[in-house]
């Protein structure tokens, strides 16, 4: 998954009722919603490879994540609440990854995914419902900055969205240039 991620981050931050200084930060949320996805672009601005994304979405990876990014959370905000939801978020992204994509589940074991991104199209009708449900409910919560949650915002995160889809339409699913032989 992709811009679904986004999608994620915003339905929980309007899912969250806590008192308006108490809510958990987007950014945090964003952060953890993707931070699979931001380790496997810093592999490949390394020129690392990482087969089936074992050490970035594998179940060991993703935890190792989780309670790194939870930490950092709970220094910056002092809520164990928010630390958790950091947390449950980055494990979070792994299910829907399992839908889009195909991933090692730990080093050494089954890689397992159905691997929509083959079919573009699919993937975009995946994606789309998350990313305008997540957008609407953050919406709807009366989120401020109201820029964040504008009809731009959609329209940018849907290009996103499709570009990428049209891309991997064309070209098929990108193969890490570290990871050929
Ligand atoms: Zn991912």
């Amino acid at each position: 998954m992709i811009v679904g991620h986004v999608g994620i981050a915003f339905g929980a931050r309007a899912l969250d009722r806590r008192e308006t200084d108490a809510r958990a930060p987007l950014l945090w949320l964003l952060a953890a919603s993707v931070a699979p996805d931001m380790l496997d672009g810093a592999y490949a601005l390394g020129q690392y490879c990482n087969p089936e994304g074992v050490f970035s979405h594998s179940l060991p990876a993703a935890a190792i994540l989780a309670a790194m990014f939870s930490l950092a959370a709970f220094f910056h905000t002092r809520s164990a609440a928010t630390a958790l939801l950091v947390a449950g978020l980055v494990m979070l992204h792994l299910p829907p990854d399992y839908l889009t994509g195909r991933k090692a589940l730990w080093p050494g074991g089954p890689v397992v995914g159905l691997y929509i991104y083959r079919w573009g199209w699919l993937d975009f009708l995946a994606e789309l419902p998350v990313i305008v449900a997540g957008w609407w409910m953050l919406r709807r919560a009366r989120f401020t900055p109201r820029w964040v949650v504008s009809g731009l915002a959609l329209a940018a995160m849907l290009a996103v969205q499709s570009s990428f889809d049209v891309t991997t339409q064309v070209n098929g699913p990108r193969v890490p240039r570290t990871c050929r032989r």
